[in-house]
């Protein structure tokens, strides 16, 4: 395996447009390609497929389908600033109007069913390897 810095990557979400990801790090085997992105590396790849999303969304969900951040709170029992957290690390999908972000109900609905605070301490680190298939951000 070797390390390889500033990468730049083009990623296709199922069903949405191309997005390039720039200054990416990880290890990959010299022989086959294969390998896994840095953890932070991770967290830009999946902030920025969701804030891409989030740009192609606007145009294509109806707004029955989308809850206020107020609302958001209050289903999933946690503050406005968490749920702002979570669009921010692109771990809720959202909606990118002008002024302002909107979670998606459906995915609210899962993180329902995985509550928030089940996330928060983790029994033990999750290895590198594992953590790489997060950055797979799948579109429906
Ligand atoms: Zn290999």
């Amino acid at each position: 395996m070797r390390i390889r810095k500033g990468l730049d990557r083009r990623f296709i979400p199922r069903g949405y447009i191309p997005v390039e990801v720039k200054g990416l790090d990880g290890q990959f085997c010299e022989a086959c390609g294969d390998g896994f992105w840095s953890l932070k590396s991770e967290r830009k790849i999946t902030q920025a497929l969701t804030e891409h999303m989030a740009k192609e969304d606007a145009r294509r969900i109806v707004a029955s389908e989308l809850a206020s951040v107020a609302e958001a709170a209050k289903l999933l029992g946690v503050t406005r600033q968490a749920i702002h957290k979570m669009m921010n690390e692109g771990r809720l999908r959202y909606v990118q109007t002008p002024s302002l972000r909107l979670p998606i109900r459906e995915f609210l609905e899962q993180a329902e069913r995985k509550p928030w605070k089940a996330h928060r301490k983790p029994a033990a680190r999750p290895s590198k390897r594992a953590s790489s298939r997060s950055a797979r951000v799948q579109a429906k």
